[in-house]
């Protein structure tokens, strides 16, 4: 069982710097949680702290449920895979598959085993004999992962691997990172400053800033319910459009009045916002979660917003709208054959069931 556990876990640097605040997290057997957040938010320094390459400030990390603050990184049974791929650049593929083995004392035979099981799975037999220097992107970082495979640790952490690839290679590495997970029965922590790749491949996602855990969840649970503006503006693309406006009744019913437009709230949030009545608010709502009037029946004068449609961005499969409403810019994203006319008033209709309201002072989730 190779839970990995964070307890009230800090990393100040030498120069004062606290990269890692109080952080607390349970990485349970098998699963695969990803450290998502903007560069400098401490992921790194974290995932260092477990792998033994950092000192502990404060806190305790337990790794199949053995305190392992003292313990040295090679006796950690882990495998780490770093962004810049740590290859030794005069051993060929083979030896540097093999080195790690080598090194722990395997017999020659058990080491060709593993090692040609590891390229098996990666298809990176036929590379064996060629240096790092012979290989490119994609195929240096598959000899880094194999490397971490023959080792066959309970615990592999990954630092950016993926961030020096080209997007398309990215993106067929994700899907063979997920295939690998798959076949690997073990429990991962994978760092990434990019969204897509923690939605995508997270069991559960924690999302840090300033050396703090903001949210940890499942991706589709931090998606749809973020607990602060900064979650919910961190995931997602195009980014969730944030826009302050006050929370208003007129009888029974409340409205956010953004100054250009007013919209009206559903019924299920009203014992939410009741507090906030006359209170200025952020409301938060995602690009898909508002259509063009044109191609909609449910529109209501309560759900409609009048706006000018300053950018028209075609991506093929769909469209993004950049918006004004002569107080607020926000982004629709629209089916490929919606493509309104630039600098022209549109009617927006917005899916006041799916947006977020969030304190303006303390930023947290109101619903
Ligand atoms: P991330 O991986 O999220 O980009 P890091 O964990 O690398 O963030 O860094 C967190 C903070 O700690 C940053 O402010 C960074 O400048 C600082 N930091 C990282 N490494 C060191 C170091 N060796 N000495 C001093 N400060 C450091």
């Amino acid at each position: 069982m190779a839970q990995v556990s964070l307890q009230g876990v800090s990393k100040v640097y030498k120069n004062g710097v606290r990269a890692v605040d109080n952080v607390t997290l349970a990485i349970e057997n098998r699963e695969f949680m990803v450290l998502v957040g903007p560069s400098g938010c401490g992921k790194s320094t974290t995932l260092r702290m477990v792998a033994g390459l950092e000192e502990i400030t404060e806190g305790k990390i337990w790794i199949a449920e053995r305190l392992i603050n003292d313990v040295p990184a090679k006796d950690r049974d882990i495998a780490m895979v770093f962004q810049n791929y740590a290859l030794y650049p005069h051993m060929t593929v083979y030896e540097n598959m093999s080195f790690g083995l080598k090194l722990k004392g395997y017999p020659n035979s058990e080491i060709e085993k593993r090692v040609g099981e590891a390229a098996e799975i990666l298809g990176i037999k036929k590379l064996f004999a060629r240096r790092p220097r012979q290989l490119s992107g994609g195929e240096r970082q598959r000899v880094a992962l194999g490397r971490a495979i023959v080792r066959k640790p309970q615990v592999f952490l990954f630092d950016e691997p993926l961030s020096n690839l080209d997007a398309k290679l990215r993106v067929q590495m994700r899907s063979e990172i997920h295939k690998l997970r798959l076949r690997l029965q073990a429990t991962f922590l994978y760092v990434t400053h990019d969204q897509t790749e923690a939605l995508t491949l997270g069991d559960r996602i924690c999302v840090m800033k300033d050396g703090c855990v903001q949210q940890c969840a499942d991706p589709m649970t931090i998606y749809e319910k973020p607990e602060n503006k900064f979650v919910a503006s961190f995931l997602g693309t195009p980014p969730i459009s944030l826009m302050d406006g006050r929370i208003i009744r007129k009888e029974r019913k409340f409205y956010f009045d953004e100054g250009k437009f007013q919209v009206k709230i559903v019924e299920d949030m009203y014992k939410h916002l009741d507090k906030y009545e006359g209170q200025i608010v952020t409301m938060g709502i995602r690009a898909e979660d508002i259509y063009d009037k044109l191609f909609v029946s449910e529109a209501s004068p309560e759900n409609t917003v009048r706006a000018v449609c300053e950018v028209v961005e075609p991506l093929g499969s769909e469209v993004y709208l950049y918006l004004n409403s002569g107080k607020n810019q926000f982004i629709a994203k629209v089916a490929p054959y919606d493509l309104p006319e630039v600098n022209r008033d549109m009617d927006l209709v917005f899916n006041m069931s799916k947006v977020h309201f969030f304190d303006r002072e303390t930023e947290k989730t109101i619903i």
